[in-house]
């Protein structure tokens, strides 16, 4: 089969590979679509750390072609993969924050993900999703877990001001989610045109070029969107710059969601007694394994508006060179579909 295998820090290419065989409690999954991310740039140039050799692909969906005995699963179910797998041993794991496990390891990163035709999971991983769902909506249940438990953790209440810096594919899920949890202003930062336009379309109250920004009076000014700031930021560029605007417009006693990711070992300067009168929460978020349900379930809703996200469909000889390169003019989300 073809797999899209990173051998080390900025080598990959699509290539031939054999599948592993079945393992007690594995299954093997067809892969319907995966999604490129932006955390499979930063693994690819050795800014999030893998192993290697490793098939890239964390967010992928597809249906089970064959399973170990007395599995829950049989062949035709289609499924979703929570890619990041707990050791259910340590302390975090058995106070049931299993996001925060000490030994986390993932498919797409630290074991074969699902960047090609076949996959071979651990069914204890998968999630069922009903087979009326588009088939490549599996695809997003991870990015969107992860957004959920953004979501939780900014604690926003209704009638809040949120304001979501980036609008790429988390951008443009937050947008959603943070109307479905009641904001009642909701302003999205990102550069380009049909982004704002999708937001707008989406659920947002307010869009923002950053370019036309001279100072943050059009977010909290007197005369802005949230005057005096916001109740909530969601930080979703992962950029310094945007970082620092995150600290800015963010009100006193206010939350800023760290939900973009910078890649590891950069540093960023604050102002402590800013943080400190102003009384401001940073509050990062790592991986939405503990609410992955919770995305299967809001997918299966169908609340959630997901097709025009979807703004390139590739196959995985393309994708060694879109992942080096930067990313593809107009893209929100790029999907790959391995087997169509
Ligand atoms: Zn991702
Ligand atoms: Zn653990």
């Amino acid at each position: 089969m073809r797999a899209v295998v990173l051998d080390a820090v900025n080598s990959i290419s699509t290539k031939e590979i054999s599948l592993t065989s079945l393992g007690s409690g594995e299954v093997l999954l067809k892969v319907d679509a995966a999604g490129i991310c932006g955390s499979d740039r930063h693994i690819l140039h050795g800014t999030y750390p893998a192993n290697y050799p490793v098939v890239l692909g964390h967010e992928f969906g597809g249906i089970v072609e064959e399973v170990a005995s007395d599995s829950l699963f049989k062949a035709g179910d289609r499924v979703n993969v929570n890619p990041n797998i707990a050791c259910r041993e340590c302390k975090y794991c058995k106070l049931g924050i299993v996001n925060l496990c000490e030994n986390n390891r993932a498919y797409g990163v630290n074991f074969n993900g699902g960047l090609a035709n076949y996959v071979v999971v651990n069914e204890r991983q998968l999630f069922a999703l009903p087979k009326s769902i588009d088939y490549r909506f599996g695809a997003f249940c991870e990015p969107i877990a992860c957004c959920i438990q953004g979501i939780d953790l900014a604690e926003i209440k209704a009638g809040d001001s949120v304001a979501i810096i980036g609008g790429g594919v988390i951008g443009q899920i937050m947008v959603q989610l943070v109307k479905l949890a009641g904001a009642k202003t909701i302003a999205l930062s990102t550069r380009q045109k049909f982004r704002r336009e999708m937001a707008e379309s989406l659920g947002a109250t307010h869009t923002v070029n950053p370019n036309d920004l001279s100072s943050n009076d059009l977010f909290i000014g007197q005369q802005g969107i949230a005057p005096g700031g916001f109740d909530v930021v969601i930080e979703c560029a992962g950029t310094s710059e945007t970082l620092q605007q995150s600290l800015e417009i963010v009100r006193r006693g206010g939350n800023v969601i760290l939900f973009g990711v910078m890649p590891q070992g950069e540093k960023f300067e604050i102002i402590p007694f800013d943080i400190f009168v102003r009384q401001v929460r940073i509050q990062g978020v790592f991986t939405g394994s503990t609410v992955h349900q919770k995305a299967v379930d809001i997918v299966a809703s169908q609340k959630l508006t997901l097709e025009p996200l979807i703004t390139h469909q590739v196959g995985l000889e393309e994708v060694p060179e879109i992942l080096a390169g930067s990313p593809l003019s107009g893209e929100v989300k790029t999907l790959v579909l391995p087997n169509s």
